[in-house]
């Protein structure tokens, strides 16, 4: 089955639950991707931004050391490489350069760390655009350097005072603006969420990381593909990215990480696919974490970038038909893989990359010696340095 269908839909998740004025807007956009993704001068120039401005090809690294004390063959697909830290760049780019061809001069986004929100600043002085953020204020307070980077950037951050001011709520209010401003307007949303077209627009221009690692993956091993594919999943773009392009080869299996956080309490983790039910949330039907009541409820997670109350369509769908598999990892394991990386391989990954190292330290020694598995890297961690001193009697 081909996803999503005409509708947006991935099996009984996706679709499109916006208000009817968002509706005109929605499918202009889903014209617009259409055409641009056939146009081969639309793919050229985003092939030169990916390749001149933002770094890629990033590397497929086989990790020698982390593989010997794992017992098994690891190699880091490294997106931590790339320009502004992660690979939310890949989407910022495609996104920016639609919104030129429709001739939008207005971009608005949310974000909830502010990586999302520092890509989107990024792309937008870099193509002279208006840029407005939305970000909870408590989020604003707690990453108060990604603040500073996008002003710095030339964006203007608007702080959301609604609710728990977090990113659901920079969410919908940034969905707000768009109903109020939609015709000079480009919404660039950070993950595979949201109303389709989105999901399936993000999910596109985050496969060059798993095209990529198709190619290198063979080039160095001689191998026709991994044995298995593993990358955290916060919304789910790093991990759409990767496992898509391998969806057909049945061989190839997959595990994405989600965040459990301080354990499975409620509001306690962000696992949306482990512990969430069936709604609607942000545009689209989906896994998401909700009380008894039906009432979303808030995330928690050590990593910002996964703390998120519900999680892309197409992840629910490969979870439902069981295509992919979905595990948890906790706050303090989370932390035990950033050390193990650091201190193995010399690279100090994202608090979020770290939820998917934390995962293979659990498989240590009951996979054959010759498995091969690839780990997307999704950042760097010098982001969460403050993270490490508020952990520093644990990991130096
Ligand atoms: C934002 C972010 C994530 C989570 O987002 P996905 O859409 O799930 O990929 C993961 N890693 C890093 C480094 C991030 O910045």
């Amino acid at each position: 089955m081909r996803v999503p269908d005409s509708r947006g839909y991935y099996g009984e998740f996706g679709g499109r639950f916006v208000p009817e004025t968002l509706i005109p807007a929605l499918l202009e956009l889903e014209r617009a991707y259409k055409e641009a993704r056939r146009d081969p001068e639309f793919r050229k120039e985003l092939l030169y931004y990916l390749s001149r401005y933002a770094g890629r090809p990033t590397p497929l690294y086989f990790a020698e050391r982390l593989s010997d004390y794992l017992g098994f063959r690891v190699y880091l697909k490294r997106e931590d490489l790339l320009h502004t830290g992660a690979h939310k760049i890949n989407n910022t780019l495609g996104q920016i350069l639609l919104a030129r061809r429709m001739g939008k001069r207005r971009i608005i986004a949310e974000t909830g760390a502010g990586q999302h929100g520092v890509a989107t600043a990024t792309v937008c002085a870099r193509f002279g655009m208006k840029c407005v953020v939305y970000m909870g204020e408590e989020d604003m307070r707690r990453q108060e350097l990604n603040v500073l980077r996008m002003r710095l950037l030339g964006a203007e951050v608007v702080p959301v005072k609604t609710g728990a001011r977090t990113l659901k709520e920079a969410t919908s209010q940034a969905i707000r603006d768009w109903v109020s401003n939609v015709r000079d307007t480009f919404y660039i949303i950070g993950s595979v969420v949201g109303p389709h077209p989105y999901p399936m627009m993000v999910r596109d221009f985050q496969s060059v990381i798993g095209e990529e690692v198709r190619r290198q993956f063979k080039k160095m091993t001689g191998r026709p593909y991994p044995d298995l594919l593993i990358a955290c999943v916060g919304g789910g773009s790093n991990a759409m990215g990767l496992f898509y392009p391998f969806y057909r080869l049945r061989s190839v299996e997959m595990i994405g990480v989600e965040a459990k956080g301080e354990g499975f309490g409620l509001g306690k983790h962000s696992a949306s696919l482990c512990r969430g039910k069936k709604g609607v949330l942000h545009g689209a039907m989906t896994m998401l974490l909700q009380d008894e009541d039906g009432q979303v409820v808030n995330a928690h997670s050590i990593a910002a970038g996964l703390d998120y109350p519900g999680v892309g369509p197409e992840h629910a769908f490969y979870k439902a038909s069981g295509r992919a598999r979905y595990v948890a990892v906790d706050d303090r394991s989370a932390l035990k893989g950033l050390k193990l990386l650091s201190q193995l391989e010399g690279i100090i990954p994202a608090m979020e990359s770290a939820h998917a190292v934390a995962y293979l330290s659990r498989l240590r020694r009951k996979l054959d010696r010759d498995k091969t598995v690839v780990l997307c890297l999704s950042g760097r961690g010098d982001k969460d340095m403050h993270i490490v001193q508020e952990h520093r009697e644990d990991l130096i």
